[in-house]
């Protein structure tokens, strides 16, 4: 039997068990640490499967690391499942229906992420019984994603330093290996407290929090001109001080989020930001307390390890859909905004069932992802995977809505097979991972990894 053909029948003797799962964890929709269900129902899993699990990794509640084999090489695969707040929504609706208002759903398809990434382990850790392959296998069950920087918290407490090399995927609307670079990003709350006062009778003597608010996002607001192109500067006001307009807002609170290509850029840029927010602090008569919230580093690419994934991507093939699954991605297509929907038309596709042509030259994505702590400290191979109707904008309710159909399922465990066929070739060539490591200090070009979050910042619950 070769590789291939053990990846197939593994992932295929416990795909009910797996639909299952990330359907499971899909109801839970647990956000950033607090994925307690979430994590212990992928570490079970785990465990039931022969790996050594330590849960609470790095003292993190909700990370856990399942480990298998001993020696090198020490390759990871990396799986997350937190959910968004806001996006609660039935599953397979054509329409805005949320099961609870205001509540969570799984608006990244991260419940298809952590349970593809357990198929890979499951169907590795067979492959490397049955073929007898020397090396540990980790499965590293990752929360927070969502803007938590759960990577960055476990790369500082060092649970990467012996993985020789890494690999995960993402829930997409196309197949592809993943060759991309990403920003860098830092969060960031800005408390301003000042004195509360009867708006009408007596306003000298109040001093607006809610004005220092305002003020801070003005400033920025011109700040932005002057910043490098590829920086971004966003913010959410996560505290108006109160809906009383006859009131003076004695506190109010402003939450930043900083990106750039580079770290040391989003330094910079915070820099600045923190600058304007103490000018609109002494504009107003108010305090400023200014709490770090997340952060994580940009996207290391590894040309030559996402060269060999797709390779192993073309020799399962994308996943191929019927007609009834066309029909639901359809009607969910047809619920886009205009703007989309001429998107969608233009490339005739509702599911992709294609793997794209390779991308030699590394491109730039202008979001960001936790991955890319990983990416700095060992060379990181990822794949996107179709699991949803093409042109799906992720973080609302349309990806909810697909993220428990069945095709859904089919691109997660499609995901799962490439990882493990990645996985697996550099258990049996060790010239892959040397590639791979020389490559990652190139792109490093000598500068090593100084994590964003400072040295006293723990793992934030969302406030
Ligand atoms: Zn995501």
């Amino acid at each position: 039997m070769t590789y291939l053909d053990i990846i197939e029948r593994t992932v295929a003797e416990h795909s009910d068990n797996l639909k299952s799962v990330a359907d499971t964890i899909w109801s839970f929709a647990e956000i950033r640490y607090e994925e307690t269900q979430s994590a212990a129902l992928l570490a079970d899993e785990l465990d039931k499967a022969g790996f050594s699990v330590t849960r609470q990794a790095g003292n993190i509640e909700t990370a856990f690391v399942a480990s298998y084999g001993e020696g090198n090489p020490v390759v990871a695969i990396l799986g997350e499942f937190d959910a968004l707040t806001g996006l609660s929504q039935q599953g397979g609706a054509t329409r805005y229906d949320p099961i609870v208002k205001g509540g969570n759903g799984h608006g990244c398809g991260h419940n298809l992420l952590g349970t593809g990434a357990l198929a890979a382990i499951l169907a590795l850790k067979a492959c490397k019984d049955e073929l007898g392959l020397k090396g540990t296998i980790r499965y590293y069950g990752c929360p927070a994603e969502e803007g938590g920087g759960g990577k960055a918290y476990m790369a500082r407490e060092g649970l990467f330093s012996d993985v020789d090399v890494a690999f995960t995927w993402h829930p997409w609307d196309e197949n592809l290996a993943y060759n991309a670079r990403m920003l860098a990003t830092n969060q960031l709350y800005f408390t301003f407290r000042g004195t509360s006062a009867h708006a009408g009778f007596e306003p000298h003597l109040g001093r607006s929090a809610l004005d220092a608010v305002e003020l801070t996002n003005v400033g920025c607001n011109y700040l932005r001109e002057h910043i490098i192109q590829d920086g971004r500067i966003h913010y959410a006001i996560t505290d108006t001080g109160g809906r009383a307009p006859n009131v003076v807002q004695a506190q109010a609170q402003v939450l930043y989020k900083v990106r750039a290509p580079r770290m040391d850029q989003v330094r910079e840029i915070t820099e600045r930001v923190k600058e304007v927010a103490r000018g609109a602090a002494q504009m107003t008569g108010t305090e400023l307390e200014i709490t770090f919230d997340a952060a994580s580093a940009d996207l290391v690419p590894n040309v030559s390890l996402a060269r060999m994934m797709h390779r192993e991507f073309e020799k399962f093939g994308a996943a191929s859909f019927s007609n009834s699954e066309k029909e639901f991605a359809a009607s969910i297509q047809k619920t886009f905004s205009p703007e989309v929907q001429a998107r969608v038309a233009k490339r005739g596709k509702i599911l992709s069932e294609d793997l794209n042509a390779f991308q030699e030259e590394p491109t730039f994505l202008h979001g960001s992802t936790d991955v890319g702590d990983v990416s700095w400290l060992v060379p990181t191979g990822q794949v996107y995977v179709a699991t949803e109707a093409y042109g799906t904008p992720p973080h609302t309710w349309q990806m909810v809505s697909q993220g428990k159909s069945r095709y859904a399922h089919k691109g997660m465990l499609q995901a799962g097979k490439v990882l493990a066929a990645s996985a697996v070739q550099t258990l049996m060539d060790p010239a892959i991972i040397l590639a791979a490591k020389a490559e990652h200090r190139e792109q490093l070009g000598g500068e090593s990894y100084i994590p964003l979050i400072p040295a006293e910042a723990t793992p934030q619950r969302l406030r």
